[in-house]
């Protein structure tokens, strides 16, 4: 396993969630990038202060860190 490359990869989805967050604070509109449905932010997850925002079909479901 190549693990510079796992380290890039996760730290470049740690920035896309951050930005993916930021646009969701703002009320923008977010689509999957695979179905291109709109992704919803879903606060009533069992950890507090997290929040997890998915798509209609559920192929795209983020964890993000709202702390
Ligand atoms: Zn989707």
């Amino acid at each position: 396993m190549d693990f510079s490359a796992l380290t890039k990869k996760s730290s470049a989805s740690f920035n896309q969630h951050k930005n993916l967050l930021k646009k969701l604070a703002k009320g923008n509109t977010v689509k999957c990038e695979k179905c291109q449905g709109i992704l919803t932010l879903d606060l009533k997850t069992p950890k507090p202060g997290q929040g997890v925002a998915k798509c209609p079909k559920g192929c795209t479901e983020i964890v993000l860190e709202l702390g």
